[in-house]
């Protein structure tokens, strides 16, 4: 069985914390082992990356730039390897696991391509003030298992550009991928630039409050977003916190509903459903309701549900059990509360299966309503007047983005304005750019990713005032 290993000082050594099978969610089965880091040796990644530091801060942007250019290389000359690795480790299908290793290829040579600079505030005969700009030093990059090679790439890169070292830390059952970076990175950073730490979810309060790092960049649920921010806030860390969401979806009544069902149906099954940004309820006008319903129901009946590995498979399995109990118990409510159109059952056979489903009926106040599912369940809510949609779509902790369907992209954009999500997509979905900032308004995050302001989160500036 192949183990993977930590990245501690440019080595690739076993973890001092034993070993912890890693499950196939489509088996239930062990199908590798990841060794796992104790305490000390997270204390000793935190060592590493800070005497890395002195040197890789010194660098210029362009030579940063370069090796982050060989780590695209890398990735994407691994790409049927990792690939594999993140279907049997994560679920998903594996040309989508395909997509997601070449995508962090492409995302780590645009991140690359960005740079940040030093700025004259004043130039006068008398007095000049400049502004510089610095890396902060050790970042610790923590990250779930849904995406677990594209959401470390939007951290690693910008990191690293600026200037800064890296303690990564992937989530305990999406460890595999991560370790394959780590051995990657060996290769190319110097020794401690980068450094990879497995844990069994245990290790990440540690790392948040660790006195040697600078920063935190975070993706995960709001619940552990919290604990992080109030971990950091003992050496008043900086956070850069991507967290949950319930991305309201809100069709209004000129669509052409087989095409808006359709492509509602594909945002909010993606990954099967375990997307920040996935559609996680669609408001409907009362009356094209039962037509969408109906073409919900068709779209989720010719869904195929089954192992990434099969290449017929549409949607794979729920990630890990824990999740899978979270999502069947959602369906079970839903069941009773609601009208379940289709699916609403796990599958009768080994791995964590549910299949897509579609439930209409429900009570706003209902947990597939007013929680993240963050699984292939999709309650669908009818409403009067677009205002209506607009005040319940708003009426939630979380903002982190939300889609309008509409013939007339105009009266789409309009509504747009009164959402209170981080992003609003009109007519398409998830179109996430390295050059568009990314972030979660409300309860689903702080602080920015991707484009020049998630750089920015990556430095600190410093004013220097000279009188001549
Ligand atoms: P999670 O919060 O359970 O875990 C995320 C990471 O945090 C894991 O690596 C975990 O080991 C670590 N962790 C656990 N306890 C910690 C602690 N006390 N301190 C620091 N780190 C700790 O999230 P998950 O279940 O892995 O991922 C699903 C969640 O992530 C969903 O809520 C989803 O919406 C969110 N998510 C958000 C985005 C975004 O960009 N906004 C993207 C993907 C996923």
């Amino acid at each position: 069985m192949a183990s993977c290993h930590l990245l501690l000082n440019g080595e690739i050594v076993a973890g001092s914390a034993g070993a912890m099978g890693v499950i196939n969610p489509a088996s239930e089965k062990v199908f590798s082992e990841a060794t796992v880091a104790d305490a000390d040796q997270l204390d000793a990644a935190v060592d590493a990356a800070q005497r890395a530091f002195a040197s890789w801060r010194k660098r210029s942007w362009s030579e940063r730039r370069a090796l982050l250019v060989r780590l695209a290389d890398a990735l994407e000359q691994r790409t049927e390897l990792l690939a594999e690795l993140l279907t049997r480790e994560q679920g998903k299908p594996l040309r989508h696991a395909r997509n997601e290793i070449l995508g962090s290829a492409k995302r780590i040579r645009d991140l690359a391509s960005l740079q940040l600079t030093d700025r004259s505030l004043v130039d006068s005969p008398d007095l000049t003030i400049s502004e510089h700009v610095m890396p902060l030093g050790v970042v610790g990059i923590i990250t779930p298992w849904n995406f677990p090679v594209a959401l470390l790439v939007n951290k690693l890169a910008p990191a690293l550009l600026a200037g800064n070292t890296v303690v990564v830390k992937p989530a305990p059952t999406t460890p595999l991928t991560t370790g394959i970076i780590g051995e990657l990175c060996a290769g190319i950073f110097p020794r401690g630039v980068v450094n990879v730490i497995i844990d069994r979810n245990d290790l990440g309060q540690r790392l948040t409050e660790h006195p040697g790092v600078a920063k935190i960049s975070f993706t995960g649920s709001t619940a552990t977003g919290k604990k992080v921010m109030a971990a950091a806030a003992g050496t008043l860390k900086r956070v850069t916190l991507e967290l949950g969401g319930n991305d309201a979806a809100i069709v209004l009544d000129d669509v052409h509903v087989e095409e808006a069902a359709r492509k509602v149906f594909a945002g909010a099954m993606v990954n099967s459903g375990q997307v920040c940004v996935a559609i996680k309820r669609v408001y409907v006008p009362t009356l094209l309701y039962r037509a969408f319903c109906k073409e919900l129901t068709t779209l989720a009946a010719r869904a195929v549900v089954g192992d990434g590995m099969d290449p017929a498979t549409e949607l794979g399995p729920v990630q890990n059990r824990a999740q899978f109990e979270k999502v069947v118990a959602l369906a079970d409510h839903a069941r009773k509360y609601g009208r379940v159109l289709f699916g609403g059952s796990p599958l009768q056979r080994s791995g964590y299966f549910m299949p897509p489903t579609v439930v209409c009926d429900l009570d706003d106040s209902s947990p597939l309503v007013a929680d993240e599912q963050f699984g292939p369940l999709l309650p669908v809510l009818p409403y009067e007047d677009p205002a209506d949609a607009l005040r319940r779509a708003n009426s939630s902790p979380y903002g982190l983005a939300a889609t309008i369907w509409s013939r007339d992209p105009a009266r789409g954009a309009d509504l747009a304005t009164g959402v209170e999500a981080g992003t609003v997509w009109v007519n398409h979905h998830m179109a996430m750019r390295y050059d568009i900032p990314f972030r979660g308004l409300k309860q689903s995050g702080l602080g920015t990713e991707l484009a020049l302001e998630g750089l920015e989160e990556f430095v600190q500036r410093r004013v220097v005032s000279a009188v001549h």
